[in-house]
C-alpha cells in the first residue's frame, strides 16, 4: 500500500493525540508534561509506561513456585514439630 506524507502526517498525530489523552486522564496535564518535556512529538513514538523495578510488576520479581513450595513444607513441618 502507497502511503502519502499526509498519511503520515494523520498516523503520527493519532498516535500523539493517543497517548496524550491516556496521560490526561492518568495524571493530569502534569503527566502530559513530564512525558512530552516541551515537544510533543515525543509522543509519536514508543511506549507510555516505565519499566523499572519500582513501577513494572513481573513474574521473576516474586518468588519462584519452587521457593514457594519449600517455604510452605517448611512451615508444614515446623507446625507437625511441635
Ligand atoms: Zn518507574
Amino acid at each position: 500500500m502507497n502511503r502519502s506524507r499526509s498519511d503520515y502526517r494523520k498516523l503520527r498525530k493519532r498516535a500523539i493525540h493517543r497517548k496524550e489523552s491516556l496521560l490526561r486522564q492518568l495524571g493530569g496535564e502534569e503527566l502530559v508534561q513530564g512525558w512530552e518535556r516541551g515537544a510533543a512529538g515525543r509522543l509519536s513514538k514508543g511506549k507510555i509506561h516505565c519499566s523499572c523495578p519500582l513501577c513494572r510488576r513481573k513474574s521473576h520479581d516474586a518468588p519462584s513456585a519452587r521457593d514457594r513450595r519449600r517455604a510452605l513444607d517448611a512451615a508444614d513441618q515446623l507446625r507437625e514439630t511441635q
